[in-house]
């Protein structure tokens, strides 16, 4: 853009100027003005002529007597004298006229009609291409038409006929004539034309006898071209004064006629000149057609005007200065300007990066809630033994499990959801706030009997009601913990309390409120001890496989046994119950690596030591290991090393866990059906599963929870369940298992059912493999 105005002030414009003068343009627009200038000038002179004329018939009468005087004392041979003209204009008064001519036409005598005729003159071609001629006449010229003419000739003796005023385009004439004699007889007219400025709109309107009285006077510089037509032709007629035989003016002109008749030859063409002249210094061409030749003629007579040049160039100079000054500044102006919007931009870029880091700072992004720094610092610290706010903390604790099928996009709409249901729940003065990972923190004010238990309660229903997604119910499960403030002494310890009350690790809290204690505290150090434990490296060095023997209820024979795993931790110092370290593993997924340990421990036990015997062992599968996407190829791999066949390892799934609400869940225990594998539904009767699900699917065993079992008795009610469970296990072609038979009395319960299996520690403990490989119910 810059380049490009820089381009045009800099350079095209002065080659442009250079190669087309730009003096000459401006020369040839000036005398256009010039014409526009005259035009004025006339239009005033006028506008004197009307009022300050002096119409008084003396000056006229004066005017006329001395010009007839004069036309009296003209010779014959028409020789024109410039004293006798001038002796008429120097008489003259006025400044009204252009010029006067006097014209001596003699005419011819024609002895056959007895009449007078025109004088005519022989016309002289100047060339080929132009007819000038210096006559007024030619052969068609009819004097006897024109007035002044007529009464001329019909004047006798020493009277003088006056034409009334006619009007060309220029000028206004006004003709005298009177006969002059010769040999005592009429041998022509004398006419004298005073030329006046164009009057004629003016004169119009005048009574002519009026007009009889203008002081006719002198006229300065003149140079007067005439178009005239005669018969059909175009003649040209021009005067420089006094050189013409018929025109008497002053010359002021710079041009001769020379000048003039060679230009009007170097165009080579008839020039349209109506008027030519140039008055007070100011030249003027009216009524030229050629716009070129006037150009030209305009060129040679400024070529060489370095008056002008100078100040052309300077002017030029001047305003290409300023332009260019206007320009820069301009130029400046709008880099300025783009600069300026550019910061503008800038700034609020920044201030809306500033505001956006603000409301980060305090709020969550998906939820739209406070978050957890806004909760330290919008809540007071707590106040020992008088603060009436509570704090629930919800954790959710099955986001792990969704995450591994629900894309992070609809895991964030999940968490929003909930959020805006809790926001719901929540009355006006109570506080929610997003925690870290999976969490919310609600903040209320107890009015002495309720703690925030009640809230906390309707809080827990927010989760009960599943979320739908597309076409499958998701549903959470959290955990509710309750801390008074008064109990903590500060934010980090209220934080740390509230925590606490939901890091049991049992399934025990689930969907339950849990309310802080210090016992919780203290379960909630040890789990921390043990997830460290746990990450070492060789943690599955410290895993003990036992084997818990399942038996024929009738016959007391083991049939298999289900595998058992045991944590001998040194850094503990202990040997750890599964119950109590399986759901942390599973927290923090340590649960893959210890699942297929235990179950290449149990492939090497099948393919070892009871390689030769008719005997499965059942293997605990967690449903984060179940999920893993190549879990059945592992397996398939596994058992081709290991040369063990499918139906000797059988898989105890449960039913009651969070996974199994997935779709993929059943897909893969389905694929493992189909590829020969046994399948185990443990814990059953726990569970949440349709039944319409197991129907559908072939499962090798059920195996009743031992809340069913323990304390069965002969009509009591859970000898009922177990019944009921095992017609359905029949139903569904499965055997089934009751676990957890402690009693004499149970087994005799169980045998009345019907149920073909059982495994409890009234039928052995688990044991080593060593001690399986012995036990009694092997033989
Ligand atoms: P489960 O699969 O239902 O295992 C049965 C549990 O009941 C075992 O507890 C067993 O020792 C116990 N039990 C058996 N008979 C009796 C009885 O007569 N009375 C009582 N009170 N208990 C009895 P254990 O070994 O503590 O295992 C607890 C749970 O840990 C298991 O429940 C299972 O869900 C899980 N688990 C154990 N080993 C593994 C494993 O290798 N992998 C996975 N994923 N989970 C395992
Ligand atoms: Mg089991
Ligand atoms: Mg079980």
């Amino acid at each position: 853009m810059v380049k490009k105005s820089r381009f045009i002030t800099h350079i095209l414009l002065p080659l442009l100027l250079l190669v087309f003068p730009p003096g000459l343009y401006f020369i040839l627009r000036l005398d256009v003005h010039a014409v526009d200038f005259m035009v004025r000038d006339r239009s005033d002179y006028l506008h004197n002529v009307l009022t300050n004329v002096d119409y008084s018939f003396s000056s006229y009468e004066q005017l006329l007597f001395t010009a007839i005087t004069i036309v009296e004392s003209l010779p014959s041979d028409r020789q024109v004298h410039e004293g006798a003209l001038n002796k008429i204009l120097t008489s003259s008064r006025s400044s009204l006229v252009y010029g006067i001519g006097i014209w001596y036409e003699p005419y011819a005598f024609d002895s056959e009609t007895q009449r007078f005729g025109p004088y005519i003159r022989q016309v002289e071609p100047m060339s080929d291409d132009m007819e000038i001629t210096y006559t007024w006449n030619t052969a068609e010229y009819d004097y006897h038409n024109r007035s002044w003419y007529r009464l001329a000739m019909e004047a006798e003796g020493d009277d003088v006929a006056v034409t009334p005023p006619f009007f060309d385009q220029d000028y206004t004439y006004i003709t005298f004539g009177k006969p002059f004699y010769k040999d005592g007889r009429k041998a022509g007219v004398i006419t004298v034309d005073i030329i006046l400025p164009l009057l004629q709109a003016y004169f119009e309107s005048f009574d002519f006898s009026f007009f009889s009285g203008v002081y006719l006077t002198t006229s300065d510089d003149s140079i007067v071209l005439s178009k005239t037509m005669v018969g059909k032709d175009e003649l040209y007629e021009y005067s420089l004064n006094g050189e013409h035989p018929g025109l008497f003016s002053e010359r002021t002109s710079k041009y001769r006629e020379e000048e003039i008749t060679d230009f009007f030859i170097s165009l080579k063409q008839k020039p349209e000149i109506v008027s030519f002249e140039t008055r007070n210094g100011v030249f003027r061409i009216h009524g030229f057609l050629d716009r070129r030749s006037l150009f030209l003629l305009m060129v040679r007579r400024h070529l060489f005007n370095y008056v002008f040049y100078l100040f052309f160039w300077t002017f030029l100079v001047t305003v290409l200065i300023i332009i260019g000054r206007y320009q820069s500044r301009m130029f400046e102006n709008r880099l300025l300007n783009t600069e300026n919007e550019r910061l503008k931009d800038e700034v609020r870029r920044r201030v809306h990066a500033e505001e956006r880091l603000e409301f980060l700072a305090f709020h969550d992004d998906v939820s739209g809630l406070n978050n957890i720094q806004s909760l330290v610092i919008s809540e007071r610290v707590p106040v020992k033994d008088s603060d009436p706010r509570s704090l629930i903390y919800i954790s959710l604790i099955n986001m792990r499990e969704l995450s591994l099928f629900l894309a992070e996009s609809l895991i964030d709409e999940v968490v929003k959801v909930f959020a805006q249901r809790l926001e719901q729940t929540c009355p006006e003065d109570v506080h929610l706030y997003r925690g870290r990972g999976f969490s919310f923190y609600v903040v209320s004010r107890s009015d002495g009997r309720d703690n925030g238990e009640s809230l906390a309660e309707e809080l827990l229903l927010v989760f009960r009601r599943p979320m739908k997604m597309g076409s499958r119910d998701i549903r959470l499960r959290v955990r509710i913990g309750l801390v008074r403030f008064s109990d903590a002494d500060s934010f980090d310890q209220l934080l740390s309390m509230s925590h606490s009350t939901v890091t049991d690790e049992s399934s025990k809290d689930i969907d339950r409120i849990s309310l802080y204690s210090q016992t919780l505290q203290e379960s909630k150090t040890r789990s921390l001890l043990l997830d460290t434990a746990m990450s070492q490296p060789g943690f599955t060095d410290e895993l003990v496989m036992v084997y818990q023997p399942i038996v024929e209820c009738h016959k007391l024979r083991a049939v298999g046994s289900e595998a058992l795993v045991r944590w001998n931790s040194r850094a503990l110092n202990s040997l750890i119950s599964p119950a109590e370290f399986i759901p942390l593993a599973e927290e923090n997924g340590v649960i893959i690596t210890l699942g297929w340990h235990v179950i290449e421990e149990v492939l090497k036990t099948l393919s070892g030591p009871l390689s030769e015997r008719d005997f499965y062992i059942t293997v605990n599968v967690s449903p984060l290991q179940f999920l893993e996407i190549d879990f059945p190829d592992k397996l398939d791999m596994l058992l081709e090393q290991y040369q063990v066949n499918k139906s000797r390892i059988k898989l105890e799934i449960t039913e009651s866990s969070a996974a199994s609400v997935i779709e993929s869940f059943w897909q893969i225990a389905d694929e493992l059906i189909a590829r020969g594998y046994l399948l185990a539904i443990d814990d059953f009767g726990t569970g949440e599963s349709s039944f319409h699900r197991l129907y559908h699917m072939s499962f090798d065993s059920l195996k009743i929870d031992r809340s069913f079992v323990s304390g069965v008795l002969s009509g009591s009610r859970n000898q009922e369940i177990c019944r009921s469970l095992l017609e359905i296990g029949k139903t569904m072609g499965s055997r089934v298992i009751a676990e957890g038979v402690e009693t004499e009395e149970e087994l005799l319960a169980l045998r009345e059912t019907g149920i073909e299996y059982v495994q409890g520690y009234h039928l052995s403990r688990p044991v080593s493999l060593d001690d399986l490989l012995k036990h009694p119910l092997l033989d």
